[in-house]
């Protein structure tokens, strides 16, 4: 991020904008609608300024800037569209310490204005940092559509409950609770349906109901979700939903910067992560410390790499909390294998090649993998292995000194959905070597069968960073 947003209350400020053409008119009118007094130079102005030139808070003078004029001055818009005067007014601002923005100009620039959503009181401002003002416009226009013109009115509404609610709920979390119901529930439906009378009651009731249960124990609530395997884009809706609601989050280290981002601002971060054969917080631990923060009232995030159920030990965090009686819920991830598998362009199954997909753990204890050799060397079967990479050499010679053929094609997905995704194939005879060799060590999923060979036709996620293709 290169600049800082933040919404500047210039209400009876002053503002100084130069130039009399249509980029001039736009910060003038922007500045206007904020509240701030206008003053601008330029020689003469265009047609746009028709309206504006009314308006009691803005003055013109058809003469040059001098360094006096910035006087009392808040923030300085150069939009001549001359070089030399646009160079000159920016010498004026810094001499004046005024913060300034000559537009399309990034170097001559303190700060720039973002493209804007205006359904006041709720502005939603989208920056590029000037790398393309056009994206951020074109996402402006994708969000004007999402964002309902009657959320302005609703925000008005609830607003108007404020002093109400902070005299009637003293305690934050309860407040927050209330203006969450506020927003999504009934009042809200009531407001945007045009009857404000029936909402103001609602409100109130629900307002009143809320102040009178503040006394009772809160019991909180504990989210289990999967967060896939790592492209923040194969969230579900609802696990995004649970990320915005949750007070304190406990993650670990299969849970990208991407996709932590995404979790509500000013929740609480816990890092339970493990390292392999280095467990930074037991299980147990974590079990105890999601009930223990439910029982404080808490809504609790536990964030999984994949899918909770899958290797995720999701079960057993949850059994603790139902034999407490704390209420969770479980969201579904997409688990590494199917995001190797759709990102690295092989199909777990396929009617030419595996009718069945198997997934098993490689995590051997004491070194030793311990697996039904029997049921994974199955005809037509693709076995997906998770947590096996550190044990690859000798799951590939199990694999083979059980019978399986040496040119059985597999390959090893790394990072898989990520940007740094690396794919190496090759056979059960070939795999590791390749794999020691490309100096993969992250997360990875190993896939064994003939649907590798779909690969070759069928890659298209980062195909240029394929390390080797099968050879038998
Ligand atoms: N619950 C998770 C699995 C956790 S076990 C799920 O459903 O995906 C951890 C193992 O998952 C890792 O050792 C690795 O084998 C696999 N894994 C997790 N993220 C991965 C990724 N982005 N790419 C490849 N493998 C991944």
């Amino acid at each position: 991020m290169d600049h800082l947003p933040v919404f500047f209350n210039v209400k009876d400020k002053k503002i100084i904008v130069i130039g009399g053409s249509t980029a001039a008119a736009r910060k003038t009118d922007l500045a206007l609608r904020a509240h701030a007094h206008v003053t601008l130079f330029a020689d003469a102005l265009d047609d746009e300024f028709i309206d504006i030139n009314r308006h009691e808070n803005f003055t013109h003078h058809a003469r040059e800037i001098e360094l006096g004029d910035l006087e009392n001055c808040v923030l300085v818009y150069g939009a001549a569209e001359d070089e030399t005067i646009d160079k000159r007014v920016y010498d004026l601002a810094k001499q004046a310490r005024v913060p300034v923005n000559i537009p399309d100009n990034i170097p001559l620039c303190d700060f720039i204005t973002p493209a804007i959503l205006d359904r006041s009181p709720i502005v939603v401002g989208i920056s590029s940092g000037g790398a393309s003002p056009i994206l951020a416009r074109a996402i402006k226009a994708q969000l004007e559509t999402l964002i309902p013109a009657s959320f302005g009115k609703l925000a008005g509404f609830v607003g108007s409950f404020r002093d109400e609610v902070m005299a009637k709920l003293t305690d934050g979390r309860d407040r927050l609770r209330f203006w969450e119901r506020a927003v999504e529930g009934t009042a809200a439906d009531l407001l945007l349906a045009g009857d404000e009378t029936r909402a103001r009651e609602q409100l109130m009731a629900e307002l009143d109901a809320a102040a009178a249960a503040t006394d009772a124990p809160r019991m909180g609530e504990v989210y289990l979700v999967g967060a896939g395997p790592g492209d923040p884009d194969l969230l579900t809706f609802r696990a995004l939903r649970l990320m915005q609601r949750a007070d304190v989050v406990l993650y670990d280290r299969l849970i990208g910067d991407d996709v932590m981002n995404l979790v509500r601002r000013d929740a609480e971060r816990i890092y339970v992560g493990k390292l392999p054969q280095n467990h930074i917080v037991p299980q147990e631990e974590i079990s105890q410390m999601m009930a223990r923060l439910a029982l404080d009232g808490k809504r609790v995030l536990r964030l999984k790499g994949g899918d909770p159920f899958i290797f995720g030990r999701g079960g057993e965090e949850i059994e603790v909390l139902a034999s407490k009686g704390i209420p969770f819920q479980v969201v579904p991830g997409i688990t590494a294998a199917a995001g190797a598998a759709a990102y690295g362009g092989i199909p777990l199954t396929h009617r030419d090649h595996a009718q069945a997909c198997i997934f098993v753990t490689g995590h051997g204890k004491n070194g030793k993998v311990d697996l039904d050799w029997k049921a994974l060397l199955q005809p037509s079967q693709t076995v997906a292995i998770y947590m096996g990479l550190s044990q690859l050499p000798s799951l590939m010679s199990e694999f083979m000194g059980h019978g399986a053929d040496p040119g059985l094609p597999a390959a090893v997905v790394e990072h898989a959905t990520r940007p740094n995704q690396r794919v190496v194939t090759g056979t059960l005879g070939t795999l590791a070597t390749r794999v020691a060799e490309a100096g993969i060590d992250g997360p990875s999923i190993i896939i064994i069968g003939t649907v590798v060979t779909l690969r070759e036709r069928l890659s298209w996620f980062n195909p240029d960073k394929a390390i080797s293709t099968i050879t038998k």
